[in-house]
């Protein structure tokens, strides 16, 4: 278990989905939180429940202009960047910048506060995998130049400064490669697969597949993602290299689309969509590392977790539907 009582922590990126389970984890653990969010996929709801917490503040900005003066810190955890492709790819340039930038102005926040560092890196990072499942010690096989690159190589690029700083200045670093992710608080126009396919069973909506569905994905529940970010920070011993952080538990899309119409009983019909341009193929990571180094691993099945998110969707669809809040659903 981890510990956090009155350390100072900031987490950019803390209004989104994991930023702001990890913010609850870190509040009930006894830290003091400040989220410094531009509200760009990120939503001042996921954190409305904390309006009235004293030892928490939200900061509107965005980590590619020079960092406002908010106080120092012990710990700051940078989740700050559009995770899923329709959104990253919105305006690639700002993407690449806020993973180059925006990692660069928050780890000389570190260095200046001796601060620790923890990068939330992506599975992303191994492209379009050639070797299977996926080891911390691969290099990756990513497209430089296509529509994923602004993601990956901005991705790729963040974890080189991180080492660097920890090379140049001494800094303690630590970078997770966070593998496909899901639960409440993922937006219903987020992109993803699996908010994708349970809003559109929930709604009797078309299910959209790209492609044949037989790429693979491994899904990891939010709780259990925030549980191994959190003891990758609070870790004493340096990692000396990244972790991988994810649930290995395979499965194609085809077979998530029909789990999903299982639990939802939903009489929505499968259509086909072309794949997107460099859509991975296999993605499963290996999680020794985690195992060893944090004694961490998921314990949230599939089931269950995807149980917990279309209960969360069905009250989310439910809540905007009402007649009395329907101009606020519009409004997003
Ligand atoms: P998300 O889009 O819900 O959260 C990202 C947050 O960062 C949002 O609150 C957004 O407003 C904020 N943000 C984006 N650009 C910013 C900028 N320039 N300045 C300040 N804030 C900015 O996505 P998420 O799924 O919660 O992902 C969080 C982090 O985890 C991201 O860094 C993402 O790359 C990484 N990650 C997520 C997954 C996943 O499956 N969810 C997988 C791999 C890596
Ligand atoms: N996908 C799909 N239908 C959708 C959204 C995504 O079939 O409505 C596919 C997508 O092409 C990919 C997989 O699901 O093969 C996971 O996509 P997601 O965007 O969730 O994550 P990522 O591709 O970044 O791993």
């Amino acid at each position: 278990m981890t510990t956090e009582k009155g350390l100072r922590v900031l987490v950019a990126g803390g209004a989104g989905f994991i930023g702001s389970h990890l913010v609850d984890a870190l509040l009930g653990n006894g830290a003091r939180v400040t989220v410094l969010d531009s509200m760009l996929t990120g939503r001042r709801s996921n954190l409305a429940h904390l309006q009235h917490e004293p030892r928490f503040d939200l900061v509107q900005a965005d980590v590619v202009d020079p960092l406002p003066l908010l106080g120092r810190f012990d710990r700051i955890f940078n989740l700050a960047c559009p995770a899923s492709p329709p959104h990253y790819q919105a305006d690639p340039v700002h993407t690449m910048m806020t993973s180059v930038l925006g990692t660069h102005r928050l780890l000389a926040r570190a260095r200046d506060d001796g601060a620790r560092f923890l990068q939330a890196s992506t599975s992303e990072v191994y492209g379009d995998p050639e070797v299977h499942p996926q080891r911390e010690s691969y290099w990756g096989n990513v497209n430089p130049t296509g529509p994923r690159a602004c993601y990956d190589e901005g991705k790729r690029a963040a974890e080189a400064l991180v080492f660097d700083f920890e090379r140049t200045h001494g800094t303690d670093i630590r970078i997770a490669r966070i593998f496909n992710t899901y639960g409440p608080r993922m937006r219903a126009d987020d992109g993803r697969v699996v908010s994708n396919v349970v809003c559109q069973a929930l709604a009797g909506d078309d299910i959209t597949v790209y492609g044949d569905g037989r790429q693979t994905r491994s899904f990891c529940y939010v709780s259990d993602l925030v549980e191994g970010l959190s003891r990758l920070m609070a870790c004493d011993t340096l990692p000396g290299g990244p972790v991988n952080l994810g649930n290995p538990n395979e499965l194609t899309v085809g077979d998530l689309v029909e789990r999903v119409l299982r639990l939802t009983g939903s009489a929505s019909r499968v259509v086909t969509r072309p794949l997107p341009v460099d859509d991975p193929r296999r993605r499963k990571p290996c999680i020794a590392r985690a195992g060893s180094l944090l004694d961490w691993s998921p314990k949230v099945d599939l089931e269950s977790g995807l149980k917990k998110t279309t209960a969360w969707f069905s009250r989310e669809m439910a809540h905007d539907a009402a007649p009395q809040n329907k101009d606020h659903a519009l409004a997003g």
